[in-house]
């Protein structure tokens, strides 16, 4: 296999961009495996899946959610069998060890470290160009689904630059001139009909329904389903909405005879991460991994393309197990039917609220648990929430220890031609500059 002993060799050198491209292009177009088929050295097309917040506890916790108990094996996920290596997720210098989304992403976007809030600029508040615009100067297609708003800072960064991530209608402006085919995910509120005006003016399909996807054959579209989220995984009884909107993104943009680079974001993953909400983030991870299932076939059957994925920091220090004992008990949280806080405000507006409480965690609670709701519940929902947090992780043991983000690595998934390179340890700038390494070359005359 020479392209693997050329990349073990030559992983040092990646530092700067285009050295792998230039040698791997020197093997190009193809080479044989020991298999029938014939891959390419270098992909065609790349996905970039984010899993926001999901530290190793999270997909090792994963695995014993999904773990079938009537079997002796503890099964695999997609998790374990795409794992390639780690990364480390701090900031820029100024923003100390510990990352937030928006700096996160534009290393991953970028291959550059910024300020936490950042949006593709450097320290300097100046644009730095990204795999996105990298792909699209290279005459490839881009494009995006997530699970939260599609102007939120992981996704944003990918797409644009702004000082601050919290600029959203500046953002949402901003993504009319990408010339990005595909926009999927939530966040209405951003966008006023003039601004959907102006889409639909570059060509763009406006959607507001999942039922609406099927009508969407080819490029450009713009499916904006919720005002800003899309809803959680747990409530939401047809679920699966990441990887529906995966397999469209790649439906619509494996029509681009240049190729293409995709971005899919399991936002949520970091939203019940900051509520400590255990049983919503296991359901979050499921969905995400559904979607990466969904990535991994499409590799399987399109051998031109890459898929990498990683969490770009961990959230909320999740533990698995808390306490003196020695165990975890994922199967609790099958019972677990919707998030504390909207099962907290239900709960606050009922008389018989003992009853929604066990239509919506029907297990046995303790006198002393029972009481600690009680008493959270006469003083409002905020508390409340806390309680039954505290109820669900008590059943579960679950452990937790911050309502923020860890400086923890993250871990690397990877698999199709180019995945090799990111095997073992590297910073998550490392990530971009491996994959815009992997870009076709600029026609000479650009260059
Ligand atoms: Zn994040």
């Amino acid at each position: 296999m020479r392209f693997l002993t050329l990349v073990s060799l030559g992983l040092s050198a990646i530092i700067s961009f285009g050295a792998v491209a230039n040698e791997l292009t020197s093997l190009a177009p193809q080479h044989q495996t020991g298999t029938s088929q014939t891959v390419p050295a270098v992909p065609k097309n790349m996905v970039i899946m984010i899993g926001d917040g999901m530290g190793p506890a999270y997909t090792t916790a994963y695995r014993y959610f999904k773990d079938n108990p009537n079997t002796q094996e503890i099964e695999q996920t997609v998790f374990d069998r795409l794992l390639v290596g780690m990364s480390s997720t701090y900031p820029a210098r100024s923003s100390g060890y510990v990352t937030d989304s928006a700096a996160s992403a534009t290393a991953l976007a970028t291959g550059y470290k910024t300020y936490n809030g950042a949006i593709s600029v450097d320290e300097q508040k100046q644009p730095i160009p990204t795999l996105f615009e990298l792909a699209r100067a290279r005459g490839m297609a881009t494009g995006l689904a997530v699970t939260s708003q599609v102007n939120h800072a992981t996704p944003a960064a990918f797409m644009v630059h702004n000082e601050h991530r919290k600029n959203y209608v500046e953002i949402a402006e901003a993504y009319l001139d990408t010339g990005a085919e595909v926009i999927l995910g939530g966040g209405q509120k951003y966008f006023s009909e003039e601004l959907l005006e102006k889409f639909k003016a570059k060509g763009y399909q406006h959607i507001t329904e999942f039922s609406q996807l099927d009508g969407i054959d080819k490029p450009k579209v713009l499916g904006l389903f919720d005002e800003v989220q899309l809803p959680w995984v747990i409530e939401d009884k047809q679920g699966h909405k990441l990887r529906t909107l995966t397999q469209k993104a790649l439906d619509l943009l494996s029509q681009h005879e240049q190729g293409f680079v995709l971005l899919i974001e399991g936002s949520l993953i970091d939203w019940a991460g900051h509520s400590n909400d255990i049983a919503s983030a296991m359901h979050e991870v499921d969905e995400f991994a559904a979607a990466m299932e969904v990535v991994e076939q499409y590799v399987r059957e399109h051998q031109d393309t890459l898929l990498v994925a990683t969490a770009d920091h961990n959230t909320g220090g999740l533990s698995i197990a808390a306490g003196k004992d020695y165990a975890w008990h994922p199967e609790f949280l099958h019972h677990v039917t919707m998030p504390p806080y909207i099962l907290a405000e239900k709960l606050v507006e009922q008389d018989e609220w003992q009853s929604s409480l066990t239509a919506a965690i029907p297990v046995e609670f303790t006198s002393e648990q029972m009481e600690l709701i009680a008493d959270a519940r006469a003083q409002g929902a905020e508390p409340l929430t806390y309680a039954l947090q505290t109820v669900i992780d008590q059943h579960s043991n679950t452990g937790w220890t911050t309502v923020g983000h860890t400086g923890l690595d993250v871990q690397v998934f990877a698999t199709g031609p180019g995945a090799s390179l990111f095997n073992g340890s590297q910073d998550n700038t490392d990530i971009a500059k491996k994959m815009i390494s992997l870009l076709p070359q600029l026609p000479a005359k650009q260059q």
